[in-house]
């Protein structure tokens, strides 16, 4: 039996685990990312909770094959540096694939975090749901959307690895500002953070609903899942923004079928435990809205790895290198 090991670098945890040659997690672990105290430290960490990831499986680093890192972006994956890491002060530049690799003796694997989470699920999550997918696209609704886009067993990367970054998809020409520069963003609607927003705005700009009540005096509190539980008990100003937000994510699902008609579609991040009555709202906006000319198959579902997706995904990257003959 062939070992990976996974590291999932966020700006507040690193979460490790060893993961083998069949997509069975054998261990799992987290650690705080010593952020503060700059790279060298956060990639002694990394090796850290790595050493202690094949400990605590039962085997020994000179039994991992390859080890995968799944990093927030902007990457150079070729090179295996982080280029700059938004939460984590002194990130430019950084060789972590060619650092974490002395420290732990073994050829190491850099992704990108949302890529390295998509192909968790591709691998032993979602994925394994259908025989033979090997088309997918997973979507995660946080603070913002982010995604992962395998096709052919593979993640897309792109040119400038900036591929698959469907929140950043215009789905309202001229719409509400977005982060990232541009109006009209999926994500300036219908992330966990948005929906929260449009819901807050609403209410400001003194919309009837019981969330004015609830939230009197600090309506700026308001969570996606406030509005979401508004909704569940019939409140019919929360259940409209809750539409919108499902009604855009079918519109998201019928553009990513168009362009790479995967067989399976995955929902991810907290905003999935709504439960099925997202899904609903999505799959029939997704059923309104796309074509006719023929039927569509595509599967849009939960995803089921949680938070070990980036772990477990990192390690399947590094399995898939190995693989493909690739792992250096
Ligand atoms: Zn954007």
């Amino acid at each position: 039996m062939e070992y990976f090991v996974g590291i999932d670098l966020g700006g507040t945890n690193i979460k490790s685990g060893v993961v083998d040659g069949n997509g069975k997690p054998l261990s799992k672990l987290s650690v705080t990312t010593p952020a503060e105290s700059g790279p060298e430290a956060v990639m002694q960490a990394m090796a850290s909770a790595a050493r202690q990831a094949t400990a605590a499986a039962g085997i020994s680093m000179s039994q991992v094959t390859g080890i995968g890192m799944g990093a927030p972006g902007p990457l150079d994956l070729e090179a295996g540096v982080v280029r700059s890491a938004p939460n984590m002060a002194g990130w430019i530049d950084v060789p972590i694939r060619r650092r974490v690799s002395e420290l732990l003796g073994q050829p190491c694997v850099l992704e990108n975090d949302a890529n390295a989470a998509g192909f968790g699920e591709y691998w032993c999550g979602a994925g394994r749901q259908l025989p033979n997918v090997k088309h997918l696209v997973m979507i995660t609704l946080g603070t913002g959307i982010g995604s992962g886009i395998v096709i052919n067993g593979e993640v897309l990367h792109g040119t400038y690895t900036m591929a698959g970054e469907a929140g950043h998809v215009i789905i309202v020409p001229g719409g509400r500002q977005c982060a990232c520069g541009q109006r009209g963003c999926i994500e300036a609607y219908a992330s966990a953070t948005n929906t929260a927003k449009r819901a807050i705005e609403a209410v400001q700009a003194g919309g009837k609903t019981t969330l004015a009540e609830a939230f009197k005096g600090r309506v700026d509190q308001i969570t996606s899942k406030d509005v979401f539980d508004h909704a569940k008990a019939g409140d019919k100003f929360a259940t409209q923004i809750v539409d919108e937000t499902g009604y855009y994510l079918g519109i998201l699902c019928v553009n990513i079928c168009r362009f790479f008609d995967p067989q399976m579609i995955v929902f991810a991040g907290g905003m999935i435990h709504a439960g099925d009555h997202l899904f609903d709202i999505i799959r029939s906006s997704f059923a309104d809205n796309t074509w006719t000319v023929v039927k569509d198959h595509v599967q849009i579902v939960p995803a089921l790895l949680g938070n070990d997706a980036g772990f477990i995904g990192a390690a399947g990257v590094a399995w898939n290198e190995k693989r493909q003959g690739r792992l250096k």
